[in-house]
């Protein structure tokens, strides 16, 4: 790490900061005001980022990457975030996570079923463009219906053990869980 540690109050300061080359690039978030990097603890962050999603796309990303890549962890790793402090985690974080899609079958009116995908962010997947790609591939509605979860509308399961890999071949077959019917 070269660059500074950002303070968590912030001073006022007039003038330049002799410490300081300018112009420093620091984002300011148009929802709460605060550098976008303090967002997160701010109470209505909820807001922050749809504010970000629409202004810095960009930045906006690299933050549903990273709440992704937590989440994927599930509850253990939640705890563990809680008691470690966010700061001290974010560069173990990543291979921590546990590489492992879920794939299940849960029923939808009396003959239909729908089928749930979970998983795909531990491997780094835009969950959109995989919920577009079922969609086309089965010819049928999908989408993206939680932090890591895609929901297709149909039964294909078991088509999902060859589509999967095919697509992604950093996914091998054994890192499929199926996790049988499941009520929703
Ligand atoms: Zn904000």
């Amino acid at each position: 790490m070269t660059t500074e540690e950002p303070k968590p109050q912030r001073e006022l300061r007039l003038g330049a900061d002799p410490n300081v080359n300018y112009p420093i690039k620091v984002q300011y978030c148009g929802n709460c005001s605060l550098p976008i990097e303090y967002c997160e603890y701010y109470p209505d962050y909820q807001k922050c980022k749809e504010w970000l999603e629409k202004f810095l796309p960009s930045e906006f990303d690299k933050v549903k990457l990273d709440e992704a890549n937590s989440e994927a962890g599930g509850d253990d790793e939640k705890k563990r975030q809680k008691r470690g402090g966010k700061g001290m985690l974010k560069t173990k974080k990543k291979e921590e996570v546990q590489k492992l899609i879920t794939v299940s079958r849960a029923p939808r009116g009396k003959k239909k079923s729908v089928t749930v995908v979970t998983g795909l962010s531990t491997f780094d997947i835009d969950l959109k463009v995989a919920a577009k790609f079922f969609g086309s591939r089965f010819a049928c509605g999908s989408s993206v219906t939680g932090e890591d979860e895609i929901v297709i509308q149909g039964d294909v399961k078991d088509d999902l053990f060859d589509v999967i890999p095919e697509k992604w071949p950093q996914i091998d077959e054994d890192l499929i869980d199926d996790l049988g019917d499941q009520k929703r």
